[in-house]
């Protein structure tokens, strides 16, 4: 598919010289400048403190910027964006069916009308059979699949995604990741997706854009120029290994670019 890799998918939402400076005089994000397309799959990857949560935030519109402005190419209803934390956020006395349900149930619709939309989901996810479990009696990877069920039941046509897999152990991490991009492919929504680590961001993405802090800013983009489907094959292949070389250069860079680092008079 190379449409994925060449972005001729249509601008989404542009971010025009988006700025966030809090009330305590924090600068989380200066004059951000990104494009995402339709179809995208984007990692914003950079040290903690550079503003990945700002901006993921900002497109939610879970809050505004104070300088900028974001552009979508229509307008976004609620139900086109999707989040996933990187903590699962389940109701932890609701069973796995009625935590996936809680979004259409906000929006008025019954379990009954829900009943087809949630198991095909969380068959997407591989959880058939535990639509009666509650979240205590699941492991950490297991309660992250139905937040992404959960974030995707609307159907949203964006999904944002904060760490989701960081508190996942490898194995874990790796198993979410190939299903996370199986759901990407067959259901063709957006994805941005924040993460620290450079070997994921690579195997998911096909762009990633590296930022740095102290401002938060964009420092550079890389363009994962690999084909889809991405499978264990390419988990260890030497082209995997040469774009995570090259990934995770740029993000050294980023990273002795932060005031007060780089000059060492820290
Ligand atoms: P990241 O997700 O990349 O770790 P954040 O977006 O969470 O970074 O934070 C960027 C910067 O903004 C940090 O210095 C953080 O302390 C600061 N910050 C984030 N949220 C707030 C807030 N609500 N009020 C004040 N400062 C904040
Ligand atoms: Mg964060």
């Amino acid at each position: 598919m190379p449409e994925r890799n060449d972005g001729v998918g249509q601008a989404l939402l542009r971010l025009r010289d988006v700025g966030k400076t809090f009330s305590n005089g924090v600068t989380a994000l200066d004059r951000v400048n990104m494009t995402i397309r339709q179809g995208d799959f984007v990692s914003l990857l950079g040290p903690s403190g550079c503003g990945k949560s700002t901006a993921l935030r900002l497109i939610a519109g879970l809050s505004i910027p104070t300088l900028g402005m974001l552009e979508w190419n229509r307008p976004l209803g609620d139900d086109h964006i999707g989040f996933v934390f990187q903590e699962p956020t389940l109701l932890p006395w609701a069973s796995v069916f009625d935590n996936v349900w809680l979004p259409l149930r906000l929006r008025g619709i019954s379990r009954k009308e829900a009943a087809a939309a949630v198991s095909e989901l969380l068959e997407r996810v591989h959880l058939t059979g535990f639509e009666n479990a509650v979240p205590r009696e699941l492991s950490g990877g297991m309660k992250m699949r139905v937040s992404i069920a959960r974030g995707l039941v609307t159907r949203p046509r964006v999904l944002l995604m904060d760490e989701p897999f960081a508190a996942l152990d490898e194995i874990t991490r790796f198993k979410l990741n190939d299903d996370l991009l199986e759901l990407w492919q067959e259901q063709r929504f957006t994805v941005i997706f924040v993460t620290h680590s450079v070997f994921e961001s690579v195997f998911l993405s096909n762009r990633i854009v590296v930022m740095a802090a102290r401002p938060g800013r964009v420092y550079e983009e890389v363009v994962v120029d690999a084909s889809y489907p991405r499978d264990e094959a390419f988990r260890t292949s030497p082209e995997y290994a040469a774009l995570c070389r090259k990934t995770s250069d740029v993000l050294m860079h980023a990273i002795s670019a932060t005031s007060g680092v780089s000059n060492g008079s820290r």
